[in-house]
């Protein structure tokens, strides 16, 4: 019994390592944020939404993603190449999860920066080179 004391201690050092340290990765949040901009690509259990500005980013579709248009509850099936939305996103355990996706009228208000007028987007959110909130244009 003796001998497998120190083991015992080493791995409930770690664990309690893991524990301390999985709340501070999971709050860097890589992949949580807000993704708005046209869908390129609708799979089955996944979308590409690109946005105005930047590269077309992947998003997991799963049983618990809420769809919404306008007021209105939509359907995975509303989800449709070339349509405007705003991703609510969250880091899942196979990649970036959509939390909420919120279907766009056709004609999506443009947003940009209040510091950087090049920055322009189909939808709130935040500008990539400050991290100001985005302004509806006009
Ligand atoms: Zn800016």
């Amino acid at each position: 019994m003796k001998r497998l004391l120190p083991a015992t201690i080493l791995q409930t050092v770690a664990f309690a390592l893991v524990l301390a340290l999985a709340p501070a990765a999971a709050s860097a949040g890589e992949g949580a944020g807000l993704i708005a901009g046209t869908v390129t690509r609708a799979d089955k259990g996944r979308i590409e939404v690109k946005p105005a500005n930047g590269k077309a980013q992947e998003v997991l579709v799963t049983a618990a993603t809420v769809f919404t248009k306008g007021k209105a509850s939509a359907t995975a099936s509303d989800v449709k190449p070339g349509v405007g939305v705003i991703v609510e996103t969250a880091k899942g355990k196979t990649g970036t999860e959509a939390v909420k996706v919120q279907i766009e009228a056709a004609a999506a208000v443009l947003y940009t920066c209040p510091m950087h007028p090049e920055v322009q987007q189909p939808g709130p959110g935040k500008c990539p080179k400050c991290g100001m909130f985005l302004e509806k244009k006009g």
